[in-house]
């Protein structure tokens, strides 16, 4: 089995895709007149690259939703992969050492177990960081697709540098995790619950209906953004249980429950929210 074939392709509408690799990051594909874009490149285990030409061979931007691993370990299958200045610094801090060792762990696991029963493959790949040099700053606000427009928009909050693609005539949003229904503020360069509040209420007021993000594959409504904001408020007088990130990259948090309607909304924060006297 090739690798690219293990990642599993969901078709959203015929210009919206979304592929979801071994370890759960869904990267969204928008296929314009004359060109697409990739939002995402995956952990980097699959070749998420192979998976896009099985879809489409029009000339492709890609962008990075934020520095995390699971975000730009597939930027090694582009030569050019644009992500935020302002995520930068999380690089700096991933080494080929580090990433073939979580790669590795997340071949014991089962969800990747469940999807290949030829699993002894995984602890054969290399994973290249090509030293970053494919990795470019992200210096521009809008791009043209051919017959969509896509607008870069700034997310702060799950990281410094999270941003969302907005496309206006689709009235569809690419959020990355920055707004991921379970709010995770425990992961490298992450800003403040405020912060987190004030990125969720500038989305609202954006024009749209339906948002994607990486850790799920289903098309969301935009009403699950004030659910969101709502789990934010008052966050000092709200229960948390202690809690811990089982997987690469690890972590450990409290976890707030805010909704498990429709679909489940939450807070994972590094220090239980204290009054300010
Ligand atoms: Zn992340």
């Amino acid at each position: 089995m090739n690798s690219q074939d293990m990642i599993k392709t969901i078709k959203i509408s015929d210009k919206v895709y979304i592929l979801e690799d071994a370890f759960g990051t869904c990267s969204n594909l928008v296929i314009g007149a004359k060109k697409a874009l990739l939002f995402d490149t995956g952990c980097g285990l699959d070749d998420i690259n192979a998976a896009v030409r099985k879809i489409t061979d029009l000339p492709l931007l890609v962008i990075a939703s934020h520095g995390h691993f699971d975000h730009i370990g597939g930027s090694r299958f582009f030569d050019k992969v644009f992500l935020s200045e302002k995520d930068r610094n999380i690089l700096d801090t991933y080494d080929e050492a580090l990433l073939n060792k979580w790669i590795s762990e997340m071949g014991d696991g089962d969800d990747y177990k469940t999807q290949d029963s030829e699993n002894a493959i995984v602890q054969e790949i290399t994973f290249g960081c090509k030293e970053w040099k494919q990795i470019a700053n992200l210096d521009f606000g809008r791009f043209d697709l051919g017959d969509l427009e896509g607008e870069v928009i700034e997310l702060p909050g799950h990281s410094a540098g999270s941003v969302g693609i907005i496309f206006r005539k689709l009235r569809l949003v690419l959020g990355g995790d920055a707004l991921s229904p379970i709010i995770t503020l425990i992961f490298k360069n992450h800003g403040s619950i405020e912060e987190q509040r004030s990125t969720i209420k500038k989305s609202i007021d954006l024009d749209f209906d339906y948002f994607l993000v990486s850790h799920n594959n289903k098309l969301l409504k935009k009403e699950i953004l004030y659910s969101m904001a709502a789990c934010l408020e008052n966050t000092e007088e709200k229960r948390f249980i202690k809690y811990t990130y089982p997987k690469p990259p690890y972590g450990e948090g409290y976890f707030h429950v805010h909704s498990l309607r429709d679909e489940p909304v939450g807070l994972i924060v590094e220090q239980r929210p204290t009054k300010i006297k």
